[in-house]
Formats: C-alpha cells, structure tokens, sequence
C-alpha cells in the first residue's frame, strides 16, 4: 500500500526534524489517525528510570498548557497491560469486560475519559514501542474507521510506527544500543577490548560482565550504570543489609526464582512492588512475575544474576529475611544435625549455607554494635563444643551466642576475607582492617585472629565512632570544663590527659581537638591508630617499620607550620623534650601519659629528664581520667544515705570538704544497682568519666621548678579547687550517676 508508505515516511521526517516527540504531536497527529484509519491517538513514552509511563498532548480546554496522562506498569489499563506484557492487544468492544478478561483476568478499561469527554471508545489497537529488548513507550488507537475492529493488517502498520518512535524516544532518553556500549561511550573501556571479551566470554562460557569485571578494570557501579542506561531502569547492585519483605516471598518457591533469575525485593503487593531482574525487556518473565506474585503495579530494576542469587541465597527461607541471629544459628546448628549428607549432591544447599554464614557474621557485628561492645571476641573450644561469642560492653565481657563447632571455620574464614587477611594462613597470627554498614553508616572494625590450640581465635575492635563528642558532653563538673575551655584556648602550652589503657584519654582530646578546630588553625596529630577521625585536623597514622614514630612526627610537624599537635603519647624522653621545646616557641601541644594522677604525672615527666625550668613554664594542665560505669536509669533503687555510707563516703572524700557536698544523713537519696531487661540484669548502663584537672599556677611551677613530690603538688592543686578522681567519683554518686563500688574500681580505695 503506497499510500500509507508516504504517510509513514512522512510522519518520520516530521519526527525526525522535531526537537522532541511531543513536540512533533500536534502536528503529526492527522498523519497518525489517517495512516491507522482511527478516531483517536495516544502515545505514552517512558521517561528515564520512570516506573510509569506517561503521554503529553495539548487541549485546547487546557489553556494550551501540555497536559499529561500518567499509567503505572499493571494490568488495570490497556496501555499499562502492553507496558507489562510487551505485546500487542487488540479489542473490539472495550465495553465488553468478557474480552477484556480473555486477555488478562485483571484487565480492566478506564472508562472516565470517556465519561469527561463524551467521547464513545469501542475497538483498541494498543502495540509496545521498544528498541530491540528495552521498552521505551506505547502506541495506542481507538476505534477503527470503516470497520468494526483492528486487524492483521493494522497490526502490522502499528508495530512499523512503534520502530519509527523507538528510536526517537531512545535518542531523547540518550539510550544505548547495548548494555555494554555507555562504558565505551564514557571510554571505561576500549570498543576492542569489549569485543575480545565478549569473544572470550563466549569461548570460556563465563559471562561477559564477569569478565569485565575481573580482567576489563570496569567497577560493577560502573556496569551497574551501563545497564542502567540500555534498560532505562534504575540499577540496584547487592546490598547485604537490604531485607525483603517476608510477605513478598510468602508462597513462593525459591529455586523457582532462582532459575527464573528475578526477586521481589521491596514494596508491598497491595500497592507497588520493586522486582529485581536481570533483563528488564523480557516480556516472557515479566508476564511470569505478574502470575507468580500478583501487584497493583510493579517498578522494575536491572541487576546482575549474581546479585539476585545472593538475594535469593540470603533469603534462604523465607523467613529468614527477618531472622533474628539466635535462628541464623539454630539453622546452623539444624544443618550440623544433617551433616552425613553426601556433599557433593548438595551444591545448591552448600550456597546456601555460605549465604548463611555471611548473614550470621553480619549479624554478629551488627548486633554487637548496638549493643555497644567495643569488641567482639569468637572462640573456638576443644572438640565439637560450640564456640562463644563474648562481647565487651562497658569494659566487660559477657557471652552473647554459640557458634556450632561445624561451621566455626567458615565464619572465621568470612571474617578473614572481609578482612583483606591470607585465609590459608591458619597458624600465624593476623590483623586487618573491615567496615560493615549499618544503616547506611559504616562501621570500622579492626580484626585481630590469633591461633589457639582449639583453632584459630578472632577478636574484633569496633572502632569508636568516627564523630567526636562535644566537649560540654563529656560530664565534665562545671568548674572542671570551665578550666578545660580556658586552658585550651590559650595559643601555646602543653596539656596531658593521663590514666590507664581504655580510660577514654583519646576520646577526650578528640573532644577538645574538637571544640578548638577552626580554619584558622593548622592541627597537626599523630596517633597510632587513627581511632576518631575530624574533617579539619592533618591526622597521621603511625607506621614504626618504616621509622615513622611519635617524636620523627612530632619533629616533621614543627617544619609544617602547626598551630595546635597532638602528639598520641609522650612515653620517652625525646618526644616530651620536643613537646616541650614546641610549646616554648608558639603552639600548643596536646599528649597522653599512662600514669594514674594529674599530680604524678608531674614527676613522672620530670622524670624522664626534662628540664624543670622548660616544662613548668610550658605546661598549662593535666587531666587525669578514668571511665565507670553508670547505674541503668530503668531501674536504679533510690534510697536514703545511712549514717555508715554516710562516713565511708565522708571518709573518701575527705572530712574538711565533704561538707561542700550538701549531704544530710538520712536524708539525701542516693542510688543502688537492681538490674532490668534493658541493662541485662547488671543494673549498670553505659559509661561516664571522671576526673582531676590539675591547673599549672605560678606556686605549682616553683613546686616543679624545685621538683617537689607528687603529694606536695597535690596539695597544693586540692588548694586551687581541684578534685579527686575519687572525689569527682562521689560527687556524680551523689547525683546518681553511679556508686560507690564503680568509682572504687577505677579510682583506688
Ligand atoms: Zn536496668
């Protein structure tokens, strides 16, 4: 038919000359009713990574402004229905629901814009319009002139049409010719090294976008995009703490999905569901997710067979998308119990335990993490007894589950890959580095496996969050942070915050590193390790093999032009000299010491030989600190002070200044320890600090300059207001904060 051949070219050209379909419509529109032999036209497209699509036509009634026609991918519109199935429908009657229900069971025709218009729809030629596998739009006509419906015929003109307005949406949509071809658009990779890939994909049987992978130096985020811009759908890659809603796997069989390469992955089947799949353009499977899981619509996302098996294997049942960690192990455990399986039958159930296994260890330190453990400890024990996990929360230890002796191995393997650790290598200890995300935020850990006659042993360090805590946060008496804030705004000096090994030293010079980061300081630190990091500071990681220690840092920082260093310990005399020289010249220098009071501290540095005339000049202060352990405010008994507490407490705190405390026998309340559910029956919860603020005056520098003892200078520091780490103890007893016994514990008797 020639006459239609003008048509279509003519409307080709039209279209090809437009800037944009729609903006071609109006004027193509007669061509499209006459080249169809029909009353009416629509033409939905899909915009890019939309999940409906959409049609623009002007009405006059409109003001002249587009209007738009929205469909969501489903089968309750025509249109939507060719947008899922990807073929072809033809009706005669749209009014005869019979026919409509012959095609699809819930297709269904909307009748408003019939009823808005007046307008009479009786026959439907509805076609998709795609470019090779990708769904770009659809093409839709009403009512055939002349005839009582559609044909063959039709048909055939329609899906012409719908390859003339492929292209055109898929260079509106900046849409590629293959799944590979934006990576060598935006030159990731070379068009012939694609083709030599693509050649050894097909020789070795692995898939190409492996290979692209491993041998073409191309990121899966960067194959993920490729995709993306083929499909036009989003690409979502494997994201371990996703969780798909159990109610969108009910009923479903998983090696079906497996086989069939796609998963519900989020959404709800009374509205929208998500459908992860490897090939959003394959009408077949599309057609299959819409039987096997029923939804109002569905929103599609390209991704990799191997990420939707790791879904799928994650799923494992499909409860265990919300298992908790005590039913990862029980199936663990339950698996065990199984054990004189044949193996190598099993390869499919292998994958799934390995999925299992990954699952559990994710588990383990996100569970532990909100408990608050700083670590994480995985012991193995003697034969095929279970072994333990202990968490330390609070600086205690305690019990958290049981790992069957069976699958101890692969967990401490999984932690050794996430690791970056030599999993081979089992009699040697190893420490690495891995990060989990949580909620979208990472958490750090150092990893630290040790072997052990059961075999090898794994201690996990979660790393203190990365944020340092404002200073007014630190429980700092008033008076304390009051001299704290002075101190450190000064422009040069040394300040030292001492006590033990996790005392929470590194903590609180961050704090304060914190409260004093502005642009127009230059902070230098080292530490070693880099446990709290902030935007600002020019931290240095310390690196002993290779020379790189506290005093060559210290010594590299003063030719940097520093204002403010923080040195991550002053253990020798060479790094306390230079800290000190630093000082003298015009920056302030910040340390720590392990030494047990602020007094002490004092002659412990002039100790190590520094001159006393230098050091008592340049030191500004010393903080010494010591974290307890706080009463669990769910279910801490108030009682009133006996007349024994009463003295005990007197007698710790000293007689001639208790009285500054305001306590009345009998009457003021205190707290004792009961133990809840919240606080696992320890009737303790989290962790404060205490401390002593020694503050350097013009009496203490002659006390150092003539090298007085510590009691001396401590006597005359209680003379200048400072406080007692005992002393601060009982006063945050007094204000409930924790008891006796705790503050005992840190602070000596
Ligand atoms: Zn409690």
């Amino acid at each position: 038919m020639s006459d239609s051949q003008t048509i279509l070219h003519e409307i080709t050209q039209k279209i090809h000359d437009s800037e944009t379909f729609f903006e071609a419509m109006p004027d193509i529109e007669p061509l499209l009713l006459e080249f169809l032999q029909s009353e009416r036209v629509t033409v939905y497209s899909r915009g890019r990574n939309d999940k409906e699509i959409v049609s623009k036509f002007l009405t006059s009634d409109n003001g002249n402004q587009p209007k738009e026609i929205r469909v969501p991918l489903n089968t309750e519109s025509i249109a939507g229905y060719v947008a899922m199935s990807q073929q072809p429908v033809r009706i005669k009657d749209v009014y005869n629901d019979a026919e409509l229900t012959a095609i699809n069971e819930r297709l269904r025709f909307n009748k408003s814009f019939d009823k808005e218009s007046g307008f009479r729809t009786k026959s439907v030629l509805a076609v998709p319009v795609k470019f090779k596998d990708v769904f770009l739009g659809v093409l839709q006509v009403l009512n055939r002139q002349n005839k009582p419906e559609f044909d063959d015929l039709d048909e055939q003109l329609a899906l012409g049409l719908a390859k003339v307005l492929a292209q055109k949406f898929r260079y509106e949509l900046r849409g590629t010719r293959s799944p590979y071809d934006y990576l060598v658009m935006t030159k990731k990779i070379h068009g012939e090294k694609l083709k030599e890939l693509s050649t050894r994909a097909k020789n070795e049987g692995t898939s190409l976008e492996e290979l692209l992978v491993t041998s073409g130096g191309i990121s899966k985020a960067e194959l993920g995009e490729s995709f993306s811009r083929y499909f036009q759908v989003p690409y979502m890659g494997f994201d371990a703490h996703h969780t798909i809603p159990p109610e969108l796997l009910k009923g479903i069989n998983l090696s079906f999905l497996r086989e069939s390469l796609w998963v519900p992955i989020d959404g709800h089947p009374e509205d929208e569901v998500v459908i992860l799949i490897d090939n959003p353009g394959d009408a077949r499977r599309i057609m299959e997710i819409q039987r096997t899981l029923p939804a109002k619509k569905y929103v599609f996302r390209v991704g990799f067979a191997e990420d939707i098996l790791r879904y799928l294997g994650q799923g494992g049942q499909s409860d265990a998308a919300t298992a908790d960690i005590h039913d990862l192990v029980g199936k663990l455990q339950e698996e065990a119990g199984l054990e004189v399986h044949i193996a190598d039958e099993e390869d499919e159930e292998a994958a799934e335990d390995e999925a299992t296994v990954i699952q559990l260890v994710n588990r383990i330190i996100i569970d532990s993490y909100k408990e608050r453990a700083s670590d994480i400890h995985i012991e193995p024990a003697k034969g095929k007894a279970n072994a333990t996990v202990r968490i330390r929360v609070d600086g205690s230890c305690r019990p958290s589950l049981s790992i069957p002796h069976t699958h101890v191995r692969a967990v401490v393997s999984r932690i050794k890959i996430m690791s970056g650790l030599d999993i081979s290598e089992r009699r040697k200890p190893q420490d690495g580095k891995c990060v989990v995300k949580f909620r979208g935020n990472p958490i750090e850990l150092r990893v630290a496996t040790v072997p052990t006659v059961n075999g090898e042993s794994v201690v996990m360090r979660i790393l203190a969050s990365s944020e340092p805590i404002p200073l007014e946060k630190l429980n700092f008496s008033d008076a304390t942070l009051t001299k704290v804030q002075h101190i450190v705004s000064q422009p040069h000096g040394v300040f030292l915050v001492v006590g033990p090994t996790g005392s929470g030293k590194t903590t609180t010079l961050h704090s304060i590193l914190g409260s004093i980061n502005t642009p127009d300081k230059k902070i230098w630190t080292a530490e070693d390790p880099v446990e709290i990091t902030q935007p600002g500071l020019n931290q240095v990681q310390m690196k002993n093999e290779i020379g790189l220690n506290f005093a060559s840092a210290l010594r590299s920082f003063l030719r940097a032009d520093p204002d403010v260093i923080m040195i991550g310990e002053m253990r020798d005399h060479e790094t306390a000299h230079i800290g000190v020289e630093a000082s003298l010249t015009g920056h302030f220098v910040f340390s720590t010491l392990h030494t047990n009071s602020a007094p002490e501290t004092v002659t412990r540095l002039l100790d190590l030989d520094l001159d006393p005339v230098s050091f008592s000049d340049a030191l500004q202060g010393v903080l010494a600190q010591r974290l307890v352990r706080t009463l669990c405010g769910e279910c801490k008994e108030p009682y009133k002070i006996p007349q024994d507490e009463y003295t005990t407490l007197e007698r710790y705190y000293g007689e001639e200044l208790f009285s500054e405390l305001n306590v009345t026998v009998n009457e003021t309340e205190i707290y004792r320890a009961k133990g809840c559910e919240k606080c696992g029956n320890t009737g303790y919860y989290g962790r404060t600090g205490i401390h002593e603020l020694l503050v350097n005056t013009e009496t203490i520098k002659s006390l150092i300059y003539r090298k007085a003892g510590a009691s001396e200078i401590k006597d005359e520091a209680l003379k200048n207001g400072m406080r007692t780490l005992m002393q601060d103890g009982i006063r945050k007893l007094f204000l409930g904060q924790t008891d006796l016994a705790q503050v005992r514990k840190v602070a000596g008797s």
